[in-house]
């Protein structure tokens, strides 16, 4: 067996089915984050369950840290109360990014992890099978439910020889996209095999199952070895480490071979990850800001080896250099050493540990600018600034641009920098408050802007409206549901949040949409790419939206369609996108039956005659869930 076939195995699937059947995963962990917490908390205590029933469940608040007004602090409040009452462990604002902590604090290889966030796959550094969902399906595994997920094909990615200096594990994941796209990834996990495997650290390795998120990819995986208990020592964690390996005579559905010696430093260019080009293609080019920080790059060796490269320099003043450091424990150890100094002195701008510039929460480059990131997304706008370009980089390619103030190569450089690395790092009690024995006493505190959750409308015997939207290929959650500071405020108000969607795209649409009370969107291929993002389902339920008639779906956003009961129709010839314009109205008749029992069906367009054949790929328990308009109002069906 692969290592994913055997944790797959270790926790009853057994045995393995064929790619695409559906499993149901049991479920060990949980990880929540503030911008979809908010709302998976809210589902859950809809549920009706008096205690959290996973092993673990941790309620992060990273995305959204900035109080300019009372809603978040608010929000941070509300996630601290209910987390006490329902037995989660709760991270404050400031105290790191979730995923970052959930390496430091709570990864333990051979366990499953759901996170309602799209990078949660950042576990697989430390050999977890770990999967990002929308917060409704987190909310269900935190009440004990298995989750539900067409079993993957696994693709070996089969590493071999060592990084040269200057080049990261960050330059490892941009390779795989450049070659495997943005799409490359749906339904299949990434197993990273080999004996190059060996060369690269846990926080190295969790650079990369992170960024595989932009690949589409269920999850990816390393195995847990000799690296990964020197890690675990690092935390004082080393009770929780197995080792965990393919056997010798795996299977994968296919090997993708990467000679470690031979990748150079890349970047990925506006506004996709998987642009990829040499970063010597792209130097000498003007650079207006360097951002180093996020889930994919903001560990203890990735910012020590910044402050050792800035180390009595000076960043040029036309450019701003911006910092938020992964976690307290990161900050911490920066500050202990003296490099925190370092970066000061350099002009570095020090942010809290937190999501920050990743999520549009401050730091938008200038209008028109360029951004360079050590950030795994760099999606239109989602910097906070519409017209720039943001780019995608190792630590080590953002500190020389930042040195140089325009694009430039850190090989550049000369002798790149050792760091060495302590044996123990500082587990810091500040900042996780770990809920009482008995909650059932403690009051959940709720701000004015915490609304009650809307429900979705069960299928009836036909599904009609107008076409309001049609949209091209690869559309991103941060189209349909825009982030930044004064959005994700609203991130447990619908009826507020919903005002913002497709607000990038067509500032109209919301207005029509709630005009018209609803009807269809129609896109191309990848629909709905990026992030875990439920309000990018929720917000459109909300606005009376009944489907999304596309030519495919990303895996994430599909699944959350259906929880909240909107239609993911696939366009049975992807031709027929021609036949249907904005306006024209369609329906679906026998709409129950078909939904129920039917695997293709017609739509008709009403404006034009035509018929479009659509297909709609959903297992029994999926069509379950959509006929009751969404998986809580399925939920409530069963507890009656
Ligand atoms: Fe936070 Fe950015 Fe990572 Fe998302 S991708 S968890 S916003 S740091």
């Amino acid at each position: 067996m692969n290592l994913f076939e055997k944790i797959l195995s270790n926790h009853g699937i057994d045995p393995i089915p064929e790619p695409g059947t559906p499993i149901r995963l049991p479920i060990d962990q949980t990880l929540t984050q503030d911008a979809t917490g908010t709302m998976a908390c809210l589902q859950f205590e809809a549920l009706g369950i008096d205690k959290v029933k996973a092993d673990l469940s941790v309620s992060y608040v990273d995305h959204n840290t900035l109080q300019s007004g009372f809603y978040n602090f608010d929000d941070h409040r509300f996630l601290r109360t209910i987390a006490a009452k329902y037995g989660m462990v709760f991270s404050e604002p400031g105290n790191g990014i979730c995923h970052q902590l959930n390496l430091e604090r709570f990864g333990v290889p051979g366990r499953t992890l759901l996170g309602s966030d799209s990078h949660t796959p950042t576990g697989g550094g430390i050999g977890m099978v770990a999967i990002g969902a929308g917060g409704l399906d987190v909310a269900m595994a935190m009440a004990g439910e298995p989750f539900t997920l067409p079993m993957p094909e696994v693709v070996s990615v089969h590493l071999t020889g060592q990084l040269p200096p200057w080049v990261a594990a960050k330059d490892v994941i941009l390779e795989v996209l450049r070659r495997e796209t943005v799409k490359g990834g749906v339904g299949k996990v990434y197993e990273y095999t080999g004996p190059g495997v060996a060369a690269l650290s846990v926080t190295e390795r969790a650079t990369i199952t992170n960024m595989g998120a932009e690949l589409g990819a269920t999850t990816s995986l390393f195995p847990s070895d000799d690296n990964t208990l020197a890690f675990l020592k690092t935390q004082g964690r080393e009770d929780a480490w197995t080792r965990l390996e393919p056997d010798a005579d795996a299977k994968y559905s296919r090997v993708i071979d990467i000679d470690l010696a031979k990748l150079v430093p890349l970047a990925a260019c506006p506004h996709m990850p998987d642009l990829v080009k040499e970063v010597r293609e792209l130097e000498g080019a003007k650079v207006d800001q360097v951002v180093i920080g996020s889930c994919t790059n903001s560990s203890y060796k990735d910012l020590a080896t910044v402050a050792a490269m800035v180390k009595g320099k000076r960043i040029p003043p036309e450019l701003s250099l911006v910092i938020s450091p992964g976690s307290r424990q990161v900050l911490t150890m920066l500050a202990d050493s003296g490099e925190l100094t370092d970066l000061i002195k350099a002009g570095a701008r020090i942010m809290e540990c937190a999501c920050g510039p990743c999520i549009g929460m401050g730091q938008a480059p200038p209008s028109g600018g360029v951004t360079v990131r050590t950030m795994n997304r760099n999606f239109l706008g989602r910097c906070g600034t519409k017209d720039a370009g943001a780019y995608l980089v190792s630590p080590e390619t953002a500190a020389a641009t930042a040195l140089a103030g325009k694009f430039a190569d850190p090989r550049d450089l000369g002798e790149a920098p050792q760091i060495s690395l302590p044996e123990t790092y500082p587990t810091l009690e500040a900042g996780i408050v770990y809920p009482p024995e008995d909650g059932s006493g403690v009051e959940i505190l709720r701000g004015p802007n915490i609304k009650p959750l809307p429900l979705g409308k069960a299928v009836g015997r036909e599904v009609s409206g107008e076409v309001l939207l049609k949209l091209p290929d690869n559309i991103t959650t941060d189209d349909i549901m825009p982030a930044g500071t004064h959005i994700l405020s609203f991130r447990s108000n619908i009826p507020k949040i919903s005002k913002y969607v497709f607000s990038l795209v067509d500032e109209g649409f919301s207005a029509r949409a709630k005009e018209k009370q609803g009807g269809f969107i129609v896109a191309g291929e990848n629909y709905g790419q990026g992030s875990s993002r439920e309000h990018a389902a929720l917000a459109p339920m909300h606005l009376g939206i009944r489907g999304v008639i596309a030519a495919s779906f990303a895996r994430i956003h599909r699944a959350n369609l259906i929880n909240f009961g909107i239609l993911p129709l696939i366009f049975a010839d992807p031709k027929a996108l021609d036949d249907v314009s904005q306006g024209d109205v369609l329906i679906l008749e026998n709409a129950l039956e078909n939904i129920l029992e039917k695997d293709s069906f017609d739509l008709k367009n009403i404006t034009t005659g035509k018929t479009i054949p659509v297909r709609i790929d959903l297992n029994p328990f999926e069509r379950q869930v959509l006929s009751a308009g969404g998986k809580l109002n399925w939920y409530r069906a069963q507890q009656n």
